[in-house]
């Protein structure tokens, strides 16, 4: 297809520099401000000052990461090209262990070579994200890459701009629109299996699908770890951690989400699990509030999971990683004995793990307690990044026991 002799674009030394160390964004300063016209999407051939080619890139004019690089070489990102690298990413796959596990990141996107582009198992199914407009006019090319060497029964597409995190506080925004771009469309019903769990799936209508499943080994070690306890899941979504540690042995299992719709999803999700929801408690509330009225009733929990999204507003509160994430371990703590465990999770990229740790020293601090990480993990396995790329490591999980001071 498009053979067209692509656009060369003079980078400066800072941005040869960085692709040199293996990073594949070009971001926009005075030498790609004097480009010529370009549009979204189009392939271009960067070069050096002194005229070296740095390969082939793809262009997002007037965004601030205004090229993603392709490739070392001059490359066309037609149907060949692409399916190399969904070969090369299956083939990296060929380490990990999914257990009886039905759902899986198949492409992440900088990870994988295929810079700012996703791409997911369900079960049949397979969901592509874009969180930049560059892949829309390769997204039929890419299906077809995608059913010879996946062969799946549908594939939706989804594009994910920033505003996402607008909507996620409450902001008037659209919600990102799924399409299915191949395919038969999914069944209403559609479910995947999680180490052997399982979890009701919707490609279609909800912003998310209904699982993070980059928590997928966190997960496991939570079930282990959930037995016998009374548990709190805290920001609970559709009750993913919640079903685990209640197939895991939990005594009760208490969810807490703002929404009333995740916790409906949650219950469905119990039950498909043969897990009746009714041993369990549900309660729709935010957060804030309802720690405080745990508190009150003198209730006490054994494990407690608090993963939040990165920011949020609801009518009665307002959360962010920093600040919110000590203000919830200090108010939870009042609910944990001595010995109890705080699992705590965060998917904000740009937190550090050491800073995000100092979050957790001031809530601990505040309630005159301590906390003795005992593990700290990151995403799961099919959500590489490389070592050119550290921004692609971006969650984090810390497992702490709770202690008393003297
Ligand atoms: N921990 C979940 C994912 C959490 S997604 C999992 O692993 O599956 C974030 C969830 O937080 C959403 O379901 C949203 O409804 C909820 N939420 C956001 N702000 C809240 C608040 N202040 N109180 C309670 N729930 C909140």
């Amino acid at each position: 297809m498009n053979n067209r002799k692509q656009t060369r674009c003079i980078i400066g030394s800072e941005t040869v520099r960085m692709l040199n160390l293996g990073h594949p964004w070009v971001i926009a300063d005075r030498f790609t401000k004097s480009w010529p016209q370009l549009e979204c999407g189009d392939l271009i051939e960067l070069k050096s000052e002194k005229g070296a080619s740095m390969g082939t890139a793809l262009c997002d004019p007037g965004s601030r990461i205004v090229a993603r690089r392709l490739s070392e070489k001059v490359v066309e990102l037609n149907q060949n090209w692409l399916t190399a690298k969904l070969q090369r990413a299956q083939d990296s796959r060929n380490w990990l262990d999914f257990g009886d596990t039905t759902v899986a990141r198949l492409v992440n996107a900088e990870g994988d070579g295929l810079p700012g582009l996703t791409v997911d198992r369900y079960g049949d199914f397979l969901m592509v994200q874009y969180f930049t407009l560059v892949w829309q006019r390769y997204l039929s090319t890419l299906a077809v890459a995608l059913q010879e060497v996946y062969n799946p029964l549908g594939i939706y597409c989804k594009y994910r701009p920033q505003e996402t995190r607008k909507l996620a506080a409450g902001k008037n925004v659209r919600p990102p629109q799924s399409r299915l771009l191949a395919g038969k469309a999914a069944p209403a019903d559609l479910t995947v299996r999680e180490n052997g769990l399982l979890y009701r799936i919707d490609l279609s209508k909800d912003l998310h699908t209904g699982l993070f499943h980059d928590q997928r080994q966190n997960r496991l070690e939570f079930r282990r770890q959930a037995a016998g306890c009374r548990v709190l899941n805290l920001f609970s979504y559709t009750g993913a951690f919640s079903v685990a540690a209640a197939a895991g042995g939990a005594e009760q299992v208490t969810s807490v989400d703002a929404a009333g719709r995740y916790l409906d999803w949650a219950c469905e999700n119990f039950r498909l699990n043969e897990i009746p929801p009714e041993g369990h408690e549900f309660i729709t509330g935010d957060c804030f509030v309802e720690l405080d009225r745990l508190a009150k009733s003198r209730r006490f929990f054994d494990l407690v999971f608090i993963d939040p999204p990165s920011f949020s507003t609801t009518r009665k509160s307002r959360f962010t990683t920093t600040g919110g994430t000590a203000e919830l371990v200090q108010k939870v703590l009042r609910l944990m004995p001595p010995k109890a465990l705080l699992v705590t999770s965060s998917n904000l990229q740009r937190m550090s793990l050491e800073d995000y740790v100092k979050e957790l020293r001031k809530g601990s601090l505040a309630a005159g307690r301590e906390l003795q990480i005992i593990n700290v993990s990151g995403q799961a396995d099919d959500f590489p990044y490389t070592v050119s790329f550290p921004e692609g490591k971006y969650l984090k999980y810390v497992v702490s026991v709770v202690q008393d001071k003297d």
